[in-house]
């Protein structure tokens, strides 16, 4: 069954689930790991209505005009006393504002003389300081299980005083190569042999996705070896396995599939590279088989295992990095596929420029690419400063 590129995208956020157990780690080392508990916000956030700014803490209504300067208030004080009418107090960024205050006016809009304040230009009320609790109240939600946690997240658990916390455990993700023509990549290769790059840029692509690797040996074209590392991977949250997807009459994987009870959600999307594509279910696992091709496998595994490595790793799927920008040359396809090929963005994003290659074997273009270009599969041509999606490499 051929699915387009959304339908196979769809499915996959459809049928991939797990349920991962949870483990405490330090906040330091929470990285890229998917939260497991709610964080709740142990007091109000500020916890007291917080100067944004160098300046004087004010009463709108009092200005503009002079005001006496009863003191200061320095960030971890808290000034003895209140603000009456015509009195400010010098305040510091991240001071607590004294009571009576309803705004603070920027050093830099004040005139200071002795033990007063000319203020010319009158603020609002509310100006220039954050009230108690507008970013959280006590209680509060402030991160609910599933979110996959980076450095706004490790502050934010920090903020609210965690040292550790409640993660779910990574996934295993099983990676099989397959092909007699394969050698490992420490191995001096003969004329007609290949060397094993997949095993290599999939480890990478599922550490940065989350998850855990674990390479197992090359199976050769026979079926009882297929079947035997095949069995193996299924141990596994999640099998990849690269090659031996294709029409050919060593490719394998799917009938070593079927034999072992497999489930097949597709077996073919209408993408390229990776047009052979299986994704199933075997076992209580989930499996891709991606096709062999370097491009293929990479593109293959950034559109639709990633995804499935979020939702088994317990994390909501995080958006394809898809953006837009503008050709610098034309391009054209042919429609019917959507087509990733590798491509230079420029520094500021607004321009995509095909990046030249030849074919889905060629791993020094996909090397040299920041970007994919996505070419949809209905639209046969664009022209140089046409608008194009672009994914994120
Ligand atoms: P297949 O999908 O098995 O037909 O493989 C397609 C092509 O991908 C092969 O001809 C190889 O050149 C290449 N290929 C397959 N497996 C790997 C691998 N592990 N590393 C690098 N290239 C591979
Ligand atoms: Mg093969």
């Amino acid at each position: 069954m051929a699915l387009t590129f959304e339908q196979a995208r769809e499915c996959v956020l459809r049928e991939a689930r797990g349920s991962p157990e949870a483990e405490q780690v330090p906040v330091l080392e929470c990285a890229g790991r998917v939260l497991a508990e709610a964080i709740v916000a142990d007091r109000d956030y500020p916890p007291f209505p917080r100067s944004a700014r160098d300046g004087y803490a004010v009463r709108a209504a009092d200005l503009p005009g002079e005001l006496r300067v009863t003191g200061e208030v320095r960030a971890g004080e808290v000034f003895a006393g209140g603000i009456g009418p015509g009195e400010a107090v010098e305040i510091m960024t991240g001071a607590p504002l004294p009571p009576g205050a309803d705004a603070v006016v920027m050093i830099e809009h004040t005139d200071r003389t002795g033990d007063c304040v000319r203020i010319d230009r009158p603020p609002k009320a509310g100006d220039n300081f954050s009230p108690r609790g507008v970013e959280a109240r006590r209680g509060d939600v402030v991160l609910a299980p599933g979110r996959r946690l980076g450095f706004a997240e490790a502050a934010l658990l920090a903020m609210v005083g965690r040292q550790c916390v409640s993660v779910f455990r990574q996934p295993r993700v099983a990676i099989l190569p397959t092909g007699d023509e394969i050698v490992e990549a420490g191995e001096q290769p003969r004329e007609f042999q290949i060397r094993n790059s997949n095993a290599c840029s999939l480890a990478v692509q599922v550490r940065r996705a989350g998850g855990l690797p674990e390479i197992l040996p090359i199976a050769r074209d026979h079926y009882e070896a297929t079947r035997s590392l095949i069995e193996r991977g299924l141990d596994s949250e999640l099998l990849l396995i690269s090659g031996g997807v294709s029409a050919g009459k060593y490719d394998l994987v799917e009938r070593v599939l079927a034999d072992l009870g497999a489930r097949f959600f597709f077996d073919r999307v209408l993408i390229q590279p990776g047009q052979p594509f299986v994704f199933g279910a075997a076992r209580g696992r989930f499996f891709f088989g991606l096709p062999g091709n370097p491009a293929s496998t990479m593109v293959t595994f950034e559109l639709f295992a990633r995804a499935a490595l979020d939702l088994l790793g317990g994390a909501s799927a995080a958006p394809l990095p898809l953006l837009r920008a503008k050709l610098t040359r034309e391009f054209r396809h042919k429609t019917g596929l959507t087509r990733f090929l590798p491509a230079r963005l420029s520094e500021d994003g607004s321009l995509i420029t095909p990046e030249p290659w030849h074919g889905s074997g060629d791993v020094p273009a996909l090397a040299r690419a920041n970007a994919f270009l996505v070419a949809e599969a209905d639209r046969e041509f664009w022209a140089a400063g046409d608008d194009i999606r672009v994914l994120l490499k």
